[in-house]
């Protein structure tokens, strides 16, 4: 499974919550109305460490292209 690094810049965050229509298990808005990545373990950050399926890497590229403001990184790490 690909193991991908899934980053959310809150600067650049505008609360368009675009990615969560693409992407709705991954991605969470915080009290600030920034979006957060979810972890494995349900935790919230602006960095996650993330295995995932080739269905759900292709759910994260769509919420990063869909996103206004290009806030979101997608990188493959292995
Ligand atoms: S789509 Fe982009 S701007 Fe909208 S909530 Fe997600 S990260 Fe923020």
């Amino acid at each position: 499974m690909p193991k991908l690094k899934v980053t959310v810049d809150p600067d650049l965050c505008i609360a368009a919550a675009a990615c969560m229509g693409s992407a709705p298990k991954f991605f969470r808005m915080d009290d600030d109305n920034r979006a957060v990545v979810v972890g494995a373990d349900g935790s919230e950050a602006f960095v996650q460490i993330r295995e995932v399926t080739d269905a759900e890497k292709a759910a994260l590229l769509e919420a990063a292209g869909s996103c206004p403001t290009t806030a979101i990184v997608v990188e493959e790490i292995s």
